[in-house]
Formats: structure tokens, C-alpha cells, sequence
């Protein structure tokens, strides 16, 4: 047998190049405090985010092991490349805003560190971006925060245990809420949902879970901020920030 077959018979024997994984942590943050903390923490010059952007926006959709490891860097032999998804333009645009660079930056950075670790099941570019996409317009988050009375403030924080409680309600699975500190006040973050590999909602395990709880430093409650001003039009100069 040559050396070449021998390698072939070998890598449909092991899936060469498929990363090890459980499920998808899919990421969205609160757009308010991303945007806010990159405002706060980044130099100029920044992104600005579009006037109908999502109240919850794609970090990212990561192949993830129970154990709380994860894959990275999977393929590099499939590296980004932006016309494969220019149709998408105007719902990432939306979904998935960069706050600091240009949005393609963010994407490659995504696609190649994440993305090209569930070939498997999202086999190309356009699957992985689209079905992330659509998974964040179809999940309803603000809705559900909305219909529970929670309103974006700059002042008044909200139960840390409502905001759990309220978005694990909307998809009827266990999400995780992660929190920041941006200028010693401790914000909403973000909202981790896990999906199977069909991409269907799960509980979150514990390990997610529990990185996400520290990320809250055992705080009982965090404040959930409307997106500031800058963020849609930075050349317009200062910050609104109360704090
Ligand atoms: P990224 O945008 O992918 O560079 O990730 C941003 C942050 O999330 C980094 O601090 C990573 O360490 C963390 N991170 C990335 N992938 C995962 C994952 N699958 N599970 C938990 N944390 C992750």
C-alpha cells in the first residue's frame, strides 16, 4: 500500500480533522455592555454598531466539552474568506456586530478559531454563519425580558436570579448569564445557550454554568444598560456613561 493510501485509510478510521466535542455554547452578549466596555476599554478607532442592532448580539457559536475544554484552530486549510457569506451581509450586520473592528475581521477570527471545528456539522462557511444567525433572530431574548418588565437603565440594576430565570424560561433550557465589570460597576454581559450538534437548545452543564457564575463574582444583582449613543455614531464623541 502506498504512503498516501495509507494515510486515507488512516484518517476515515480517526475523522482526521475533526475536533472532539459535546455541544455548541452559543454566545450572545447584551449589546449595551459589549458595546459600552469597548468604549470604555478601547482605543479609537471603533465600530460602530447599526441603528436596529440586536439587543443580544452574536459573540460567537463554540464547539465545547463537558469537561469545559474546548477546540480551537481546527482547519487550516479552510481559511475565512468573506465572499462566501456577502449575502449575509445585512443579517450579521445586525446579528453579529464587531464593536472594534470591521465586522469581517470578527468573523475570520470566529470562523477560524471555532468554525472551522464543527466542519462536521455546519460544513462550510454559509452554514456556520447562517445557522447562527437565524438560531439568535429565532431565540427571543429581549422579548422575554421585555414581557418580564426588564428594562435597560442605567441606574437601577436587576436580580441576577430574574435575568437567569427569565431567559432560561424562554427557550425552556438552563442558559448561563455572564457579567462585567465595566468602571467598577458590575454589568450584564452576556447569555451562553447551549445547543446539540442538530443546533436544538440544551441544558447548559456545569461547567458552563459555573464559569459563567464567577464571571457574576456571587453578586446578587447587575445592571442591564441601553446601548449608549456612541456606540452608533462614535465620531460623535463622549461616552454616556453615568457611573
Ligand atoms: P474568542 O472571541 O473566541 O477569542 O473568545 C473570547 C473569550 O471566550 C476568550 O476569553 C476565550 O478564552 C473564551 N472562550 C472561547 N471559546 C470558548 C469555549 N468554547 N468555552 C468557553 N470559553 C471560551
Amino acid at each position: 500500500m502506498s504512503r498516501s493510501s495509507v494515510l486515507v485509510v488512516f484518517c476515515v478510521l480517526l475523522s482526521c480533522g475533526a475536533a472532539r466535542y459535546d455541544f455548541f455554547a452559543f454566545v450572545t452578549r447584551w449589546t449595551g455592555t459589549a458595546c459600552l466596555s469597548t468604549r470604555a476599554n478601547e482605543p479609537p478607532p471603533l465600530h460602530d454598531v447599526p441603528k436596529n442592532v440586536a439587543a443580544f448580539s452574536i459573540h460567537g457559536a463554540w464547539p465545547t466539552n463537558y469537561d469545559g475544554t474546548w477546540p480551537s484552530f481546527c482547519n487550516n486549510s479552510y481559511p475565512f474568506k468573506w465572499n462566501e457569506i456577502q449575502d449575509l451581509k445585512s443579517l450579521l450586520d445586525v446579528q453579529w456586530p464587531s464593536m472594534t473592528g470591521p465586522n469581517p475581521d470578527f468573523y475570520k477570527h470566529e470562523w477560524e478559531k471555532h468554525g472551522t471545528c464543527s466542519l462536521d456539522v455546519l460544513p462550510n462557511e454559509h452554514s456556520y454563519f447562517s445557522a447562527s444567525a437565524k438560531t439568535n433572530s429565532n431565540t427571543g431574548f429581549a422579548a422575554c425580558l421585555s414581557r418580564a418588565g426588564i428594562k435597560p437603565s442605567q441606574t437601577q440594576p436587576v436580580s441576577l436570579t430574574t435575568l437567569s430565570n427569565t431567559l432560561s424560561n424562554c427557550v425552556g433550557k438552563k442558559v448561563a448569564v455572564g457579567c462585567l465589570s465595566v468602571r467598577g460597576q458590575l454589568h450584564f454581559n452576556q447569555v451562553t445557550l447551549c445547543l446539540d450538534r442538530n443546533f436544538k437548545a440544551i441544558n447548559c452543564p456545569s461547567t458552563t454554568m459555573s464559569t459563567a457564575a464567577k464571571s457574576c463574582s456571587s453578586s446578587s444583582q447587575a445592571l442591564v444598560v441601553p446601548i449608549p449613543q456612541s456606540c452608533y455614531n462614535s465620531a460623535e464623541g463622549t461616552i454616556p456613561i453615568s457611573a
